[in-house]
């Protein structure tokens, strides 16, 4: 049995505790409160002492491409280290510099991706995964959460067969802490009948589904009218033909991505079947100005998590950078407390995984990371303070089921 101590707990989901304390066995929270009160219940407990810091959840990253670590280094490589004009743009790109790199730089990649995310705090990741030999980097991480395998096309028949690619490997979860999940990759690039493929899979499997949706004004031209740069520009470097008949709505019960462009009566239909929504801002910016909308997704109900998206769309993999640049880029909508919240117990909710992690509380997983109190910071200004901090934050433990996971820098 141990006890961690620090200047402060920020047990998210119950208020901030001075002098707080989490004792801990067997990997699991027995219980939150007081040094005091702690300590004289437990006096055999050994004692770790974070000092002047804070235990808070790990951060979740609910939304990530962690394959795509290296890309900005792929892309400079290749000579394609510019800023792409648009959506269109970026998605050829990407297209274009991944097709110069074989499946064991993915995999390294992904590794470094895995690592990173650990660094920053992250205990807890939705990864959509494209490449499917690059599985083993995930094989001893320590991480929590889904990997989602990616399926995309508009022909009926090399959709099936990469889904047989993905059937074959669910038996063996990916990593010690990971489990399968299954991502149609968006509506622009599935059709109707390709996409009843993926859902008719991930029912038979029982296999959580993440699905970007509503990311660009782009997107929400091609559905409305089939028209638009993607019809224009994006279908014929694919070779594909225009789909029949695009996706029209998101699959039921599935975890969707960006949502940027949601329609009131979208926002009301997600809320009433319980899915959640990952924003992922600093990717989101890149291709304009249209934010999602957090304050309607909120009253609705709808469960928010927040994703950093790709390194080909986002500066880094640091949930701390994404909650910085959240807190500033959506003016007047919430609270400080309310985005941590949002980045620890949402993320974990949207991922399945409420009652297990993402706060700290008696009966959870001992999952915590430890920070410097920032300066200056006061009870009244901390979660402020942490969420201006971005990644000089400066994580300086990450416990997962009790165990310290943080890697050497
Ligand atoms: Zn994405």
């Amino acid at each position: 049995m141990k006890i961690f101590t620090a200047r402060y707990l920020l047990p998210v989901g119950a208020p901030l505790v001075e002098d707080g304390a989490l004792l801990v066995a067997d990997g699991r929270i027995l219980a939150a409160g007081t040094r005091r009160e702690l300590a004289a219940a437990h006096p055999g407990a050994a004692a770790i002492d974070f000092g002047e810091a804070v235990i808070l959840p790990p951060l979740v990253n609910a939304h990530t491409h962690l394959e795509l670590t290296d890309f900005p280094q792929w892309a400079a490589a290749t000579g394609e280290g510019g800023e792409p004009a648009d959506f269109v743009d970026w998605i050829l790109r990407l297209v274009r510099v991944r097709r110069t790199v074989g499946d064991t730089a993915v995999q390294a990649s992904l590794a470094n991706g895995l690592r990173q995310s650990l660094l920053a705090g992250t205990g807890i990741v939705g990864d959509i995964l494209t490449t499917l030999d690059a599985v083993p980097a995930y094989a001893t991480t320590p991480l929590r959460g889904t990997v989602f395998a990616e399926a995309l096309g508009i022909d009926v028949a090399r959709v099936a067969e990469r889904l047989g690619d993905i059937t074959a490997r669910l038996g063996t979860p990916p990593g010690p802490a990971l489990t399968w999940g299954l991502s149609p990759h968006a509506p622009y690039t599935l059709s109707a009948a390709t996409l009843a493929r993926l859902l008719a899979l991930a029912t038979s499997r029982k296999l959580p589904l993440a699905m970007h949706w509503a990311e660009t004004a782009e997107e929400t031209a091609f559905l409305a009218h089939g028209g638009g740069p993607l019809a224009q520009r994006l279908y014929p470097a694919a070779g594909w033909p225009l789909p029949a008949t695009p996706p029209t709505c998101p699959p039921p019960g599935g975890l969707l991505i960006h949502g940027v462009h949601l329609r009131d009566d979208e926002i009301d239909d997600i809320a009433r079947s319980g899915r959640g929504v990952v924003i992922c801002p600093r990717s989101n910016s890149c291709f304009g100005d249209a934010r999602a909308p957090v304050n309607a997704l909120r009253r609705a109900g709808v469960a928010l998590a927040l994703g950093t998206d790709s390194r080909a769309s986002s500066p880094s993999l640091s949930v701390w950078d994404e909650l910085a640049f959240a807190r500033t880029w959506f003016t007047d909508t919430l609270d400080p407390t309310s985005w941590l919240e949002i980045a620890t117990a949402g993320g974990a909710a949207v991922l399945g995984l409420h009652g297990h992690t993402g706060r700290l509380a008696a009966g959870l997983l001992a999952d915590f990371q430890v920070v410097p109190v920032p300066a200056g910071a006061m009870p009244a200004t901390l979660a402020e303070a942490l969420c201006a901090g971005g990644a000089d934050v400066g994580v300086q433990a990450l416990h997962l089921a009790g165990e310290n996971v943080l890697p050497h820098s």
